[in-house]
């Protein structure tokens, strides 16, 4: 069914992630219909648009230099009552993309905003990763410079659900490096390529992917999305615990002495320590 779009409304539309048949019907429709389009690159936008046979309404970029200047167009176009869609290069406008500031300044000014959702790598990774979905936490781009990229991993190793952000071809390498000095034990997901001819998914602790990535350079090439497994809880059953739940079974069926005897045996605990939290437990 045809949507009609709405007058004087800015429609943020997802766009593919690689394989140019992702992209929904009504982002179609939208596409279609709107009377101007704001892309990232309209290079890309425009090879899109052709594959899907449709004339290019107004179209016009959007980028991270020139997003302010084209806020202001955008809210002068949408008090003309124009419809607008906004779309990046691939997946969805904002992740790790420009808009937010035009996003804010549209809402500001009384103008409504509208999803047409769809592809994106984040969540493309993380649906076939085999990592907890339940949590998570997404970091966009890790800072370029070491030193900052250092200091920020050493804040996610601490995160107890699964961390995801994306890489680039120039720097997949230095941070598989970082991550396996890091966090050499910890369960890593490479997604490489998503939806594309050469899509892989590497999965395991990051020196061994790592040693793959160095033996066949060539898969440096392309777009990453990386994911850490969170780091696990510590076990709740502490020593101290443990301890307590022995006593406690002994002083059922012992007198003291015998049961602190015992539990010294199996636990090789001290009889002074052991012997007090037996006293504590029978004067509950
Ligand atoms: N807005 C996009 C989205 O919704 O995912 C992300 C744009 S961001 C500028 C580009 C980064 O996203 C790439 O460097 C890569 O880390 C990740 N990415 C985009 N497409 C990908 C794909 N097909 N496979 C893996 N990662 C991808």
């Amino acid at each position: 069914m045809n949507m009609m779009v709405e007058k004087a409304k800015l429609y943020v539309v997802a766009t593919p992630i690689g394989n140019l048949q992702d992209i929904t019907l009504r982002a179609l429709d939208v596409l279609k219909q709107v009377d101007v389009i704001f892309a990232e690159d309209t290079r890309v936008t425009k090879k899109l648009l052709q594959q899907y046979a449709i004339a290019p309404p107004l179209l016009y970029s959007c980028h991270e230099h020139n997003e302010a200047g084209r806020s202001s167009q955008i809210v002068e176009l949408l008090s003309q009552g124009k419809s607008i869609a906004l779309v990046s290069d691939a997946g969805t406008p904002l992740i790790s993309d420009p808009g937010f500031y035009l996003i804010q300044s549209v809402k500001e000014n009384g103008f409504s905003v509208e999803t047409v959702p769809g592809a994106c790598a984040l969540i493309a990774a993380l649906s076939i990763a085999g990592l907890p979905t339940d949590a998570f936490s997404f970091y966009g781009f890790l800072p370029a410079k070491p030193k900052a990229k250092k200091d920020k991993l050493q804040l996610i190793m601490h995160v107890a659900h699964t961390c995801i952000f994306y890489e680039s071809t120039h720097r997949i390498l230095a941070t598989l490096k970082l991550i396996s000095e890091l966090l050499p034990q910890r369960k890593v997901v490479v997604a490489k390529e998503l939806t594309k001819q050469h899509e892989q998914v590497f999965e395991g602790w990051a020196c061994e992917i790592l040693a793959q990535f160095e033996k066949e350079p060539l898969l440096c090439k392309g777009e990453f999305v990386i994911l850490l497994e969170g780091v696990k809880a510590p076990k709740l059953e502490t020593s101290e615990t443990n301890d307590d739940r022995l006593l406690q079974v002994l002083l059922r069926h012992l007198p003291i002495k015998q049961a602190v005897q015992i539990a010294v045996e199996i636990t090789n605990g001290k009889k002074n320590a052991l012997y007090k939290k037996a006293l504590a437990q029978q004067n509950r």
